[in-house]
């Protein structure tokens, strides 16, 4: 544990007059000159704090060590596929010669870069099954307000305009119905049957002409696969709908099963989870969108078009006539394409058909491991992630809160706890294909352990975590009124 960190937390590092600073003189003083218009100087000090380098280093040093990402440790976040990003996708994305690509410069100049872009998106039609990708959408949710566009152009350009709703199961992440909502689509939600999978009889009386389409993803929330996938998918056709595949979930599928063999029109890739590129604390991702062929037409613009001329080839950024238009600007969050394409490169054809196996046996051996000591409201077989319902003994009150703190005591991050909604006590586990069995087999011994306490000794658990900096910080409050700044934390007198 570390106290320097505590104590600038809990002491005043500033010292009035203390400097580790000084910046040269104002030269231009001595022609008479002020260094900064009138009206920009401040008329007051900022109040900034006033210490020596030493404790600047310190501070920051120490924080940073109290920082936790998949670099430092499991990470088995469900949901949010925290895989590991290797160093190799880092030295491509820091290559001068993208880093110093400016958006609006003459295409001619950054072939390179176009050709990126241009491959990448090919990559993930075939990985998908898909036509056509654009990977101008800057995450996972703009992604499905893209595919939902999408879906409304292609309503709208057959002259269909009674089309207003979207189906979304009961177990959806929240993001499709806000995307719906977003597309000004009014969202029909349609039930789960016990085993976590879409009801199908649930699902039949919802379909009619007002249908713009589904969302769904597969395997779902729960990690479970969609049996019932091409007969969904068959009624929704029918009834003149588009599926739309929320391509969070593509992991475990990944060289195995493709959307677009599987009855689904429009997708996205989240970038930052399947195609392994760093994400958390808000950003940067990439959600690129995927559409079967005669969709095409109406993806976003800009599009990068390739060129074949004899024995050479060169690309053009173009916008089309029937796009949707432009939800982005410029052609997206090329960092992260760098990492994803770099990634894909370096796996190949071969190593990619192992990613969903390998995701799959990982969170299975971890399920089937803790199953005695946590409740499984769904058994069988599960994809990349599956789903506790708290402890299997609740009689001491210990819940799934306190269990994912006290994991935090032993060096682990929390799993991902109360999503989905379906059960009271949701703990969702992902461990990705990345971890060793080492790795899985300590989380596995500290789930048991903390099981065993929540028995005995109840009050370790919920008072947990007693190794953290901080313990159990008010969430909604932290989460609205975060104190980012040393003048309000003054201010506010903590
Ligand atoms: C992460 C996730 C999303 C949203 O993706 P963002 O990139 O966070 O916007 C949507 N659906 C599912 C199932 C997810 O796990």
């Amino acid at each position: 544990m570390n106290n320097t960190y505590y104590g600038s937390l809990i002491f005043e590092l500033s010292r009035e007059g203390r400097r580790g600073y000084s910046l040269p003189a104002n030269e231009l003083k001595q022609y008479g000159m002020d260094a900064l218009p009138a009206q920009l100087c401040r008329e007051q000090a900022p109040g900034l704090p006033e210490v020596d380098e030493l404790s600047v280093v310190r501070h920051y040093t120490n924080m940073s060590n109290n920082n936790f990402g998949v670099d430092t440790g499991f990470y088995p976040l469900g949901s949010c596929t925290m895989k590991y990003n290797p160093k190799i996708n880092e030295e491509m994305c820091n290559l001068p010669a993208f880093t110093g690509l400016h958006p609006l410069q003459d295409p001619d100049t950054v072939q390179g870069a176009l050709e990126v872009y241009y491959e990448l998106q090919r990559s993930l039609a075939t990985l998908a099954g898909m036509k056509e990708f654009t990977l101008n959408p800057f995450a996972g949710a703009h992604g499905e307000l893209t595919g939902l566009m999408v879906m409304r152009s292609y309503h709208a350009s057959r002259g269909d305009d009674k089309r207003t709703k979207v189906i979304v199961p009961d177990s959806a992440h929240g993001t499709n119905p806000a995307s719906a909502a977003v597309c000004g689509l009014d969202v029909v939600v349609v039930k789960s049957r016990p085993d976590g999978t879409v009801d199908v009889d649930d699902l039949r009386p919802l379909l009619d002409d007002t249908i713009a389409g589904m969302m769904m993803t597969n395997p779902n929330t729960l990690g479970i696969f969609e049996h019932s996938i091409a007969e969904i998918a068959k009624l929704v056709h029918d009834c003149g709908g588009l599926m739309y595949y929320d391509g969070a979930n593509l992991n475990p599928m990944l060289g195995k099963v493709r959307p677009g063999d599987i009855g689904f029109d429009i997708m996205h890739i989240n970038l930052h989870k399947t195609f392994s590129t760093p994400h958390g604390g808000g950003g940067p991702g990439s959600g690129p969108v995927g559409v079967r062929e005669g969709l095409e037409q109406f993806l976003p613009n800009p599009r990068v078009i390739r060129h074949d001329e004899d024995d050479s080839h060169y690309y053009t950024v173009e916008n089309g006539v029937n796009s949707l238009g432009s939800i982005s600007g410029f052609l997206g969050n090329f960092g992260v394409m760098m990492r994803a394409y770099t990634y894909i490169l370096t796996l190949g054809k071969e190593n990619v058909k192992n990613v969903g196996p390998l995701a799959t046996l990982n969170a299975n051996y971890v399920k089937e491991s803790l199953k005695d000591s946590f409740e499984l409201p769904i058994g069988g077989v599960c994809k990349h992630e599956f789903v506790f319902d708290g402890l299997k003994d609740k009689s001491t009150g210990v819940t799934t809160l306190d269990v994912a703190k006290r994991l935090l005591d032993f060096g682990f991050h929390a799993p991902t706890i109360y999503f989905p909604l379906l059960f009271h006590e949701a703990l969702m586990i992902e461990p990705t294909e990345n971890e060793s069995r080492e790795t899985l087999d300590a989380f596995i011994d500290v789930m048991h352990r903390i099981a065993k306490e929540a028995h005995d000794e109840p009050e370790m658990v919920k008072t947990a975590p007693h190794n953290t900096p901080v313990s159990r910080p008010d969430d909604a409050q932290a989460a609205l009124k975060p104190i980012v700044t040393y003048r309000e934390l003054k201010e506010e007198n903590v």
